[in-house]
């Protein structure tokens, strides 16, 4: 490729990238679809760039240099993924890395980089890449068919182009489950293989982003909090107006869309323009962080009961529609979300409401990715012991007996 005259089909390979230094120039879409796979692979990633989609910014894991790239910035560097939208900087990335010999994916360009990123797939254990001289389309049509096979899902059903007729113009809002890609519905998976367009969360499983072929356009709604927002209204504006297009989109969201995922509020806004809309459930953290934890948040004889309370605003706030002291006076589970900045006084209402101090109460952090944690304690220490151990959001906080379980399950 590069300075090597004639094409000739590059040499498929696995890098293993564990504890090596990955520079990623650019923070756009395109990177923000690389990064859960390089960081799934142990990379140490480096992303070199002004500005950054708020889905980049708020990825954990990796160092954002926020300045323009600058030759020398390569040095170390195992692997380099050029990605700005200005091909001039691309090239000079390119140039860099040829002269320190390191191998380049040029995303703007594929075939003047030094590596290509193949269009893969990772089902039971094993993972798939697909190259096909730069015809991005093809190998994720290939991709895609792979992945039926070995998920099963292939029975002689209609092709891709088959199913998708009767789509076009309409949206699914699809749950995408608590985070592992593996953790979405089969109908799910199926829809968003045949999106043209994505608009999906923060809290989406980014792995599930990584997989669509190239020309799927992918949307960031992502709503950092305390960041940069993105409108809801600007949100359903997008959903209305890829769909009028004649576009199928699929609207996907962290865990079930119906649950604090604003789902019904998107399901009125398309219905009253008209179009045709779908509802995927997912699997919801409230359920799956504690169960990743090893927490039931039912069990015979111990806990008749479990609610998912929002933690986002504070207990006694105007706006607050919670009643803090029913919750407290309940004796089995009480699931809050969205409670992170919120614990000490969520915890305080539910004591004053008459739970007993010593019920003990568990935080899940980042519950089914490589990023998960749990902080145990009581409802008394549990705001002060997650405040030690630095827990950010996304986590829910557990309250009641099952909280207190301790046999690990095997979740894979
Ligand atoms: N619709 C989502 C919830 C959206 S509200 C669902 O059904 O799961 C966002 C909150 O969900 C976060 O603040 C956090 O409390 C919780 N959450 C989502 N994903 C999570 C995860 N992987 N681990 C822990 N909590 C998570």
């Amino acid at each position: 490729m590069n300075s090597h005259g004639a094409p000739q089909d590059p040499y498929l390979v696995g890098l293993d990238l564990r504890g090596r230094r990955v520079v990623v120039v650019g923070a756009g879409t395109v990177v923000q679809r690389r990064l859960p796979v390089l960081l799934a692979a142990g990379a140490d990633v480096h992303v070199i760039a002004p500005e950054a989609t708020p889905a980049v910014e708020s990825t954990p894991g990796i160092v954002w240099h926020r300045r323009e790239y600058a030759s020398g910035d390569l040095l170390g560097a195992w692997y380099v993924l050029a990605a700005t939208n200005d091909s001039v900087v691309n090239a000079a990335v390119v140039a860099e890395a040829e002269v320190q010999r390191t191998f380049c994916v040029r995303a703007d360009l594929a075939r003047e980089g030094t590596a290509v990123t193949p269009a893969t797939v990772a089902a039971d254990g094993l993972q798939v890449g697909v190259l096909a001289s730069g015809d991005h389309r093809r190998s994720a049509a290939v991709r895609d068919g792979l992945r039926a096979v070995l998920t099963g899902e292939s029975d002689g059903a209609p092709s891709n182009e088959g199913r998708k007729a009767g789509l076009a113009g309409s949206v699914a809002l699809v749950g995408g489950g608590p985070g592992d890609p593996d953790l979405i519905t089969v109908r799910g998976r199926s829809l968003l293989a045949l999106a043209d367009v994505v608009v999906a969360d923060r809290l989406a499983p980014p792995r599930l982003l990584a997989e669509l072929a190239p020309h799927v356009e992918v949307i960031d709604a992502a709503k950092v909090p305390y960041g940069r927002a993105m409108a809801q209204q600007a949100i359903n504006q997008v959903l209305v107006d890829r769909a009028r297009e004649g576009k199928f989109v699929v609207r996907l969201k962290g865990g079930d869309p119906y649950v604090f995922g604003r789902g019904f509020e998107e399901l009125e806004a398309l219905a009253a323009e008209g179009i045709p809309v779908t509802v995927v459930p997912g699997i919801t953290s409230s359920i799956a962080a504690p169960s990743a934890a090893g927490i039931p948040v039912t069990h015979r004889g111990v806990t008749h009961e479990f609610v998912v309370v929002s933690g986002h605003v504070a207990p006694g706030h105007p706006d607050s529609l919670v009643d803090w002291d029913a919750l407290g006076r309940l004796r089995g589970t009480v699931v809050v979300l969205m409670a992170v900045e919120r614990l000490a006084a969520i915890a305080d209402a539910l004591m004053a409401g008459g739970r007993p101090a010593e019920t003990p109460a568990a935080v899940v952090e980042n519950a089914t990715t490589g990023g998960q944690r749990t902080v145990r304690g009581t409802l008394a220490t549990i705001a002060a012991d997650a405040a030690a151990a630095e827990v950010k959001p996304p986590a829910v906080l557990v309250v009641g007996a099952t909280a207190g379980f301790t046999i690990a399950a095997d979740q894979s």
